[in-house]
Parts: structure tokens; C-alpha cells; sequence
């Protein structure tokens, strides 16, 4: 199986061999150290601020958005949130639920955030700022230096659903003057799913302190806490938080996250470049280096995705709802190589031949 899906994504050897292994008991001293190095290496690669910390939730990508939006704001809070697909309409939805005032960006699918959209947003009492980094739906990377600024002039808490995005695109807490980045195991990370992360500034720890959290299972308050002494408030994901050390600990031996970040960069941009002798046009003028968003222009979209998976044992992404078939997704993360993208376009090029690519 070759697997250029977005998540969960092919994992290295070595994740994969600690998934062979007995899950060991975790309320001792060997897993706290474990949990002390995940948090080190987190906050390094996210560039974060002094002080920061990191909660691990056993939950998908989406329960630490969701957690987010409940710990860090409040009903007192104004909140503004970009939404450009499927998961910039996940964090509005969690802003309706848990009833926290906010106005929408609503963007085209595909289509770039810009200073036209956030100039008429200043000065108006907003307090936060909620983002895909990374739309995954569309593949669109947004302008994180312009959203940081915007946040800066207006004294926005800045939160970052960096999903798709951390390991895969440059991201610096400190520089950017971000105060919250999610993250979850299945993505860049390359590990199974259940594990999500959630690193907070100091300026997100004091909102986190000072709300009520009205969730025993998402209170960050507790995972805090915990994580003091390296543990979790319930039985964690073990199994996965030990092959996230494995992760970590593999990128920072082979020259830390630029050199990750290199690595990414060189092969999307492989990809794009053999990919573009075929009949598909690129989805974004801002496309994010974890994933490449196609629109093929005589062929739908899903059954391109049908046959790689029938017939190459190929997995790419398809796109659901209005994109279904005018839109295709490959993605770059995890444990895939230049030679692997070769087998991918050459399938293509056989099902050009046989006339299933027009
Ligand atoms: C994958 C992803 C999520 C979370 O998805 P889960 O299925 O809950 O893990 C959220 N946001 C983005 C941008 C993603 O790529």
C-alpha cells in the first residue's frame, strides 16, 4: 500500500515497530520521563515562548480545537474565525456551540486570505483570532506573517490549528506571537491516530486559568496540572504517545525541524513538478507543503481516486460535498520519498494511456 492521503499517513519503521510492542503500564517514573521529552521537543519545534506548555488529549485533532475554543475563550470574548472549507466551518461551529460571540471570514474554496479582508476587522473589540494554518480541505497554506500582524496592532489572542501544518510548514510561536497551536498524531507527526496537542503561551495559560471549565474530559486546567509530573488526568493513547517519542526524537537525530521542513518542501515541489505533465490544474495559489490540491480539467475527481485505489493500490485524497468531483488531494506527509511520487505520477500516466485520465 502507498498512501498519499492526508492523515493517517505512512508511518517510518521504526513508529510502526513500537506498535508491534506490548503497551506498557504508564503511572511511573520511565513514562513521565517519556512525557517530559514530548513536551521538550514540542515546544522546541514549535519555536515556542518561554513558559509555554503542552497538554496531550487522547482525542482527535478536533477535540483540542474543541478544548481550545472552551479553555482559552469565554463568552466575554469577541472572536474572529477564517473559514475557507471544511475545517475553518468546524471551528465556527464550535464557536456556535459554545456560544462565543465571533464574525466570519467566509472565503472561496481555494481562494487566499488578504489584508482586504481583515483591513474593515480592525479596531472593532475583537479579542481572538481562530485559523487553519493550513485549510486541508482546499490545501490552501494561509498568510500567517499578515494574520500576525493583524493580531499584534489589535491585542488578539492568536489560536493556530496547525493540524495539517506543524512539521510540514514553517511555523514560529514566538516570532508569529501565536498563543495556541494544535496538533494531532496522524498528520505530519506520521503516528496512528489518537493523540492530539495542544501547545500554549503563557498569555493562553493565564485565559486557561482563569475561565471555569464546564468538561471534566477536555479541562485543560486538569491536563495541566498533571502534566507537571510528566502524566495525564486518564489513561492516554500510551501506545501512540511512545511512538511520538520515536517521532520526535528521529527528527531532532537527522538535524531537528528546518531539516524536516527541508525535506517536505523538496518533496512536494517534486511532486508538483512531475505532476504538472498531466491534465490538472493546481487547486491554490497558496498551496500548503503537506498536501497538493488538484482539479483535473476532463475527468472527475473521485473516480481518479477510485481507480488508484482499485487498480495501483494507491491512496489519494478525494474531497467530499461540491469539490467531489472537481477536486483531488495528494499529500506529502509522512513517510514517503521522491521515488514514491515516480510510482504515483507514472499510475497516472497509465491511466492517461488507457484513456480513465482525460
Ligand atoms: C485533520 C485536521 C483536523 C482534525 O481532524 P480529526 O479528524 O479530528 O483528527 C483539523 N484541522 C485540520 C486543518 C486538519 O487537517
Amino acid at each position: 500500500m502507498l498512501n498519499f492521503t492526508v492523515g493517517p499517513v505512512m508511518s517510518s519503521e521504526a513508529v510502526r515497530a513500537i506498535g508491534s510492542e506490548q503497551v506498557p503500564y504508564f503511572r511511573t517514573p520511565e513514562f513521565s520521563e517519556v512525557m517530559f521529552q514530548n513536551e521538550r521537543l514540542m515546544l522546541q519545534f514549535t519555536h515556542a515562548p518561554k513558559g509555554s506548555r503542552v497538554c496531550f488529549m487522547t482525542t482527535s485533532g478536533t477535540g483540542s480545537m474543541e478544548a481550545s475554543v472552551m479553555n482559552v475563550l469565554s463568552t466575554a470574548d469577541k472572536a474572529i474565525v477564517v473559514n475557507g472549507g471544511s475545517f475553518g466551518h468546524r471551528f465556527v461551529e464550535l464557536l456556535q456551540l459554545h456560544q462565543i460571540p465571533h464574525h466570519e471570514i467566509s472565503l472561496e474554496y481555494g481562494q487566499p486570505l488578504t489584508e482586504e479582508h481583515l483591513a474593515p476587522l480592525a479596531n472593532q473589540g475583537y479579542t481572538a483570532f481562530l485559523v487553519n494554518m493550513g485549510e486541508t480541505s482546499t490545501g490552501v497554506l494561509y498568510d500567517m506573517p499578515m494574520i500576525s500582524r493583524f493580531c499584534r496592532e489589535n491585542g488578539l489572542l492568536l489560536i493556530v490549528d496547525a493540524i495539517s501544518t506543524f512539521m510540514a510548514d514553517p511555523f514560529n510561536m514566538e516570532t508569529l506571537g501565536a498563543d495556541v497551536m494544535i496538533t494531532g498524531s496522524q498528520k505530519a507527526l506520521a503516528c496512528p491516530p489518537g493523540i492530539s496537542l495542544i501547545v500554549l503561551s503563557p498569555r493562553a495559560l493565564e485565559c486557561v486559568e482563569s475561565h471555569h471549565s464546564v468538561s471534566m474530559y477536555l479541562d485543560l486546567k486538569l491536563a495541566l496540572k498533571n502534566g507537571e509530573r510528566g502524566q495525564t488526568p486518564f489513561t492516554p493513547a500510551v501506545g501512540t504517545l511512545l511512538q511520538i517519542n520515536q517521532r520526535l526524537r528521529d527528527v531532532e537525530a537527522a538535524g531537528g525541524i528546518e531539516s524536516e521542513l527541508k525535506r517536505m518542501k523538496v518533496l512536494s515541489q517534486d511532486f508538483r513538478q512531475k505532476v504538472a505533465v498531466l491534465p490538472f490544474e493546481m487547486f491554490t495559489t497558496s498551496p500548503q507543503n503537506g498536501v497538493t490540491a488538484l482539479h483535473p480539467e476532463a475527468t472527475s475527481a473521485y473516480d481518479i481516486f477510485t481507480v488508484l485505489k482499485d487498480e495501483y493500490q494507491i491512496w489519494i485524497c478525494p474531497n467530499g460535498g461540491d469539490l467531489r468531483d472537481r477536486v483531488f488531494r495528494v499529500g506529502h506527509l509522512g513517510a514517503l520519498t521522491t521515488d514514491d511520487n515516480t510510482t504515483l505520477v507514472n499510475a497516472m500516466l497509465d491511466m492517461q494511456k488507457r484513456g480513465l485520465i482525460k
